[in-house]
């Protein structure tokens, strides 16, 4: 039976950065994993260009029970030491906003560099392989596999989390940590549209295609960017990253007009164009067939001049604050990531290694820490993967 400094289950984000950080380092590499091909959720990231990083990427931009914990990754292995990585491998990018970066050419660019050290260091890979068990066996870990068993030294689970399971996403990560009995926070869909029934479903329908900036807010957090309206319900960046809070049962505070005063606009107005219908000067500030449903049982056909003082009160709470429920969202069919996974108070924030387990470290998307729409996410699994890898190679 083959035995290796470490065994590397998933050859996604995380487990490619560790593997080629590890045999870079003289340590000898196996990564498993059951897809035909490494590195399938990199290559579609993006819409093909990957969204590899964020040139402002700190630890507020990330979600975990414990806030504080990949505070020690990240800056070890910063969002600046992978821009160097990407300009060494002579990748040109670009940046949109919010300092989000994307390959010029392809997502393929960026696999390609991360599979370069594998290679150079003399990583192996098998592919298209089950891991049907793993036991630990003296001070080795055994993975029993459709391709026979390998042992390790070291085990690292970067076997990602659960969105996309057309993709070959699975719960295994987490099924591993338990049966090592490590503590999981219970996950679930994160960056993942809203979803509406019955009337509600039919109301917002009419808008399907309409796209506007808000604020959104829900648990005490507020996203500003752009939010679009489906044939299924709400999506779009602001709707995306609000669900990583959002519950069950919790309600959306929509601000469809950010940054405007609409007691003075609609004062303004008065004075200009008094006669002028209410839903006609709204109009002016929003797409119309939003304005006729916010205004289905309202005073659109109100004068402004007959407008009362509490119409307005209501008008302002109902544009800057317009509570919908979602009934759920769409879940991890469509979700980019999953919020939730093995619990960071059993892993070391410096090394990811389980604290109950030596040699059994968790990385990437497996742990609970989800980062926010754009290059976030990519980014823990860099810094996470490089940590794994720096305290094997130093073991
Ligand atoms: P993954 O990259 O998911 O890799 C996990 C690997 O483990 C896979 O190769 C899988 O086949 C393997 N595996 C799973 N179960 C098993 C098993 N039982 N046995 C063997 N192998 C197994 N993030 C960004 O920062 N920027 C983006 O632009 C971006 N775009 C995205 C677009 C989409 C459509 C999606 C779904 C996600 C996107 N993300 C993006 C999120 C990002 O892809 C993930 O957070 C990141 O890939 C996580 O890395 P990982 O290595 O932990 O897991």
């Amino acid at each position: 039976m083959d035995t290796f400094d470490v065994i590397i289950i998933g050859a996604g984000a995380a487990g490619l950065m560790c593997a080629g950080t590890a045999a870079l380092m003289g340590k000898s590499v196996l990564v498993l994993d059951h897809a035909e091909k490494a590195g399938k959720k990199i290559l579609i990231s993006g819409g093909g260009r990957c969204n590899f990083t964020n040139r402002f990427a700190g630890p507020a931009d990330f979600v975990s029970v414990n806030p504080h914990f990949c505070k020690s990754a990240l800056a070890r292995f910063s969002a600046a030491d992978f821009i160097d990585m990407v300009e060494r491998a002579g990748i040109a990018y670009h940046e949109r906003q919010h300092g989000q970066l994307f390959c010029d050419e392809s997502a393929k660019d960026i696999l390609a560099m991360l599979l370069a050290p594998c290679r150079e260091g003399g990583a192996q890979f098998s592919l298209n392989t089950e891991v049907t068990d793993v036991r630990q066996q003296d001070d080795r870990f055994v993975a029993r596999t459709t391709k026979g068993e390998f042992r390790g030294h070291a085990l690292v689970i970067a076997t990602g989390g659960l969105s996309i399971p057309k993709m070959g996403a699975t719960a295994f990560g987490l099924k591993i940590a338990e049966s090592f009995g490590l503590n999981v926070i219970a996950p679930v869909a994160g960056l993942v549209p809203f979803t509406f029934t019955g009337k509600e479903k039919e109301r917002l329908q009419q808008l399907a295609g309409i796209s506007l900036d808000v604020s959104v807010s829900c648990n005490h957090r507020v996203f500003s960017e752009a939010m679009l309206f489906t044939h299924r319900g709400l999506s779009g960046p602001a709707m995306l990253q609000i669900s990583s809070f959002w519950r069950p049962g919790d309600t959306l505070s929509i601000d469809l007009l950010p940054g405007i005063d609409i007691h003075a606009f609609i004062e303004q107005k008065r004075g200009e164009r008094p006669h002028a219908q209410l839903a006609t000067v709204l109009s002016e500030l929003l797409p119309k067939r939003l304005v006729q449903l916010l205004m289905e049982d309202g005073p659109g056909e109100t004068q402004l001049s007959q407008l009362s003082r509490q119409q307005v009160t209501g008008l302002a709470e109902l544009l800057h604050a317009w509570q919908l429920k979602p009934n759920g969202t769409e879940g991890y069919r469509t979700a980019e990531v999953t919020v939730g996974g093995v619990d960071t108070d059993e892993l070391s924030s410096k090394t990811m290694q389980s604290k109950r387990v030596p040699g059994l470290y968790f990385i990437g998307e497996v742990v609970d820490v989800t980062g926010h729409l754009g290059g976030f996410n990519f980014q823990w699994a860099w810094s996470s993967g490089y940590a794994a890898a720096m305290a094997i190679a130093e073991a």
